[in-house]
């Protein structure tokens, strides 16, 4: 079976891993500093800061931006549970917004309308690796004086109009094992603001600069010296893994023939979190899937139900239709695309997918 997700570990990874158990210091230190270093100079801007997931990554910065009861957040249904779940940690609502079709991101033509004025933020998910339409975005997002929250999550490295993913608003990642650069499990905020940056940090440890003395609620979002010494030896890697995924997407979208293939405009860099086609007109596309795996083609489906959909979100936002993502949702299946997929699996790949 070529498997969807197969993270890397290699020499370098270990020998990190190795130098954090040897120095007998495990929690917050050094690595994490370093790897937040890393992340800053990769995006561009002041400040990064590590978390223990993508998950706290985004609760963090939306209360960095005192996003709480009261407030309303515009957002994409078409994601991974976390993005929406994180404004419901703070007490604010998720207001959901279509998607464009063809890039499966938030719709900007649709934000204004969702716009009351409860609304304090934008949180756009640039998914499977593809920038959102951050032209539009911060344009409406200045207009109506709202913060944007990026969920950077899947796209790290990732430009639209050469700037880096994380830098156009408050970013977030997520290190989990399989996202593009990974930790086992970890997160990542990007920030140009001191203030917010100090904040997050804040949040982080308890609330507390100086030890023991707590200025405000905080968590315990601190990742590991550990995680951060996987995450260094990946970000060694991300330019050369990235230029794979890129090419193995371009393979794909030149002789894949039977789906609709992923579609890069002009101005965008993908990075290629996922490469994901759409069984559409109808046809169905579970059979679809069962035949791949079947012929040893690993998928996965990202996402089978919108968040708006979900059952206890239902209850909280309540019922009503988004129709572009529901169809999608669908329709897509996501094929290996990572960089251990090799020449001879895209063939196979190509091969069995025209045959849906
Ligand atoms: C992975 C992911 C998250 C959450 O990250 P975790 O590290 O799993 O908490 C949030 N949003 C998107 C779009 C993701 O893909």
């Amino acid at each position: 079976m070529i498997s969807i997700a197969k993270p890397y570990i290699g020499d370098e990874e270990k020998k990190l891993v190795m130098e954090v158990l040897d120095s007998g210091m495990l929690a917050q230190g050094p690595k994490v500093a370093a790897l937040e270093e890393a992340f800053a100079a990769l995006c561009n801007v002041k400040h990064a800061i590590a978390t223990t997931s993508g998950t706290t990554a985004l609760h963090a910065a939306l209360l960095a931006h005192d996003i709480g009861p009261g407030d309303e957040v515009i957002t994409s249904p078409f994601t991974f549970i976390a993005s929406a779940n994180s404004v419901l940690f703070t007490g604010a609502r998720p207001v959901f917004v279509d998607i464009d079709p063809k890039t499966f991101n938030i719709d900007p033509a649709q934000i204004e309308d969702a716009i009351t004025p409860k609304t304090k933020a934008i949180l756009p998910i640039h998914l499977y690796g593809y920038v959102c339409d951050m032209d539009a975005i911060m344009d409406i997002a200045e207009r109506h004086n709202l913060v944007v929250i990026e969920d950077a999550c899947q796209a790290v490295g990732a430009k639209f109009n050469g700037k880096v993913a994380g830098s156009f608003g408050t970013g977030t990642f997520s290190l989990y094992a399989t996202k593009n650069v990974m930790s086992g499990e970890g997160g990542m905020i990007t920030t140009d603001d001191d203030e917010i940056a100090e904040k997050c940090r804040l949040i982080r440890s308890h609330g507390m600069k100086v030890r023991y003395y707590h200025d405000m609620l905080g968590y315990n979002y601190r990742m590991s010296d550990l995680h951060a010494a996987i995450g260094l030896a990946q970000m060694q890697r991300l330019e050369a893994f990235m230029a794979i995924r890129q090419n193995n997407a371009k393979y794909l979208n030149e002789h894949i023939t039977s789906v609709v293939t992923p579609e890069v405009r002009p101005g965008y860099e993908h990075v290629w979190h996922q490469y994901t086609v759409r069984v559409d007109g109808g046809r169905d596309r579970d059979a679809a899937v069962k035949q791949l795996n079947a012929a040893g083609i690993g998928t996965g489906i990202f996402y089978p139900v919108p968040v708006h959909q979900q059952g206890y979100m239902r209850e909280i936002v309540g019922d009503f239709h988004l129709p572009v993502a529901e169809r999608l949702a669908k329709e897509v299946i996501s094929l290996p695309i990572h960089p251990q997929v090799s020449q001879e699996d895209l063939e196979k790949i190509v091969t069995e997918v025209n045959k849906l």
